[in-house]
Order: C-alpha cells, then sequence, then structure tokens
C-alpha cells in the first residue's frame, strides 16, 4: 500500500517506508494463520510414512508452523488425507472434516487421496478425496516425497494469503 504524505522531507519519508507498512487486519490474521496450521493425524496407508518424516526433525515442519499433529479434529485446521480411503472410511472421514472449526483446509496427499492411485479399479476405493470433501491442494506421487509435502503446504500457505489479499475464494470446484 502506497503512503502519501505532505510536508515532510524526503529523508523523514524514506525513513517512515523503512520502518511503517500498513495492511488489514484480514491480512495479519491469514499470515499468522498460514504460519500456524496445525494437521489432523490423518495417516491411512504408505503416504502417511512421508508425512511422518515430514514431521520429523531432518525435514522439520515446524519451520512453517504446521509440525504440531492434532489428534482431535477440535484442534485441527488441516486435514492431511495421506493414504487410500475406502467408501467404509468415507462417512468417518466427513464427519471428522464437520468437527474441524472454520476456517479448515483439505490437503490430497498421493495419488491415492487425489483420484483412487493403483487401486482406481477396486470396487472398495474412493477415486479422490474430494468425493468426500473440498480440497484445496492436490499433491502427485506415490508416495510423494516430503519436500514434496512441504511444497504443497506452501502452496496452501501461499493460497490463504491471497484469498485474504483479494477477498477471492480459489477453489478446486
Ligand atoms: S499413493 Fe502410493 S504410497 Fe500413497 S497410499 Fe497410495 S499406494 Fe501408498
Amino acid at each position: 500500500m502506497d503512503l502519501k504524505l505532505e510536508n515532510i522531507t524526503p529523508e523523514e519519508e524514506a525513513e517512515l517506508k523503512r520502518n511503517v507498512f500498513l495492511t488489514t487486519l484480514d491480512q495479519i490474521k491469514a499470515w499468522a494463520r498460514s504460519n500456524s496450521m496445525w494437521p489432523l493425524t490423518f495417516g491411512l496407508a504408505c503416504c502417511a510414512i512421508e508425512m511422518m518424516g515430514t514431521g520429523a526433525s531432518h525435514y522439520d515442519l515446524d519451520r512453517y508452523g504446521s509440525g504440531v499433529f492434532r489428534p482431535s479434529p477440535r484442534q485441527a485446521d488441516v486435514m492431511i488425507v495421506a493414504g487410500t480411503v475406502t467408501k467404509k472410511m468415507a462417512p468417518v472421514l466427513r464427519r471428522l472434516y464437520d468437527q474441524m472449526p472454520d476456517p479448515k483446509w483439505v490437503i490430497a496427499m498421493g495419488v491415492c487421496a487425489t483420484a483412487g492411485g493403483p487401486y482406481v479399479k477396486s470396487y472398495s476405493v474412493v477415486k479422490g478425496v474430494d468425493q468426500i470433501v473440498p480440497v484445496d491442494v492436490y499433491i502427485p506421487g506415490c508416495p510423494p516425497n516430503p519436500a514434496a509435502l512441504i511444497y504443497g503446504i506452501n502452496k496452501l500457505q501461499e493460497k490463504i494469503r491471497y484469498e485474504a489479499k483479494t477477498g477471492k475464494r480459489v477453489t478446486n470446484r
């Protein structure tokens, strides 16, 4: 945001621009939220091993404020669906999503969560978790490695900040 000032010297103006910035409360909230997303512990299959590795010390998900995996949906605001979702599990996944407080986001990690993956022809597997809950970020791979999950989390952070800045909802539907 540009600051228009009168009756001050150019030096004072330069000093002000170095030390003062203007923003909106929504943007500050989005900045804080995007740097403290708490994932719901939701490892379902092999992708969960990579998710756990992402949270461990080598990749250190805490750098992005997302290392606090919560066992309760009431304390989580991002669901990382890491693995194969069966049709029997689908209603439970939806119930957990509904129990998460707003604002909340979903990351589909791996091709199973994204589109059914190697089990796409199975009668018992959901062909993409977006049939049950709205997905914000899709991460391809079987499994995606921790760097890919971190990239997906970075994309979600960008999305949260962009929505606050523009007032536009970015949706995949
Ligand atoms: S995408 Fe691959 S690694 Fe991930 S849960 Fe499915 S089969 Fe396992």
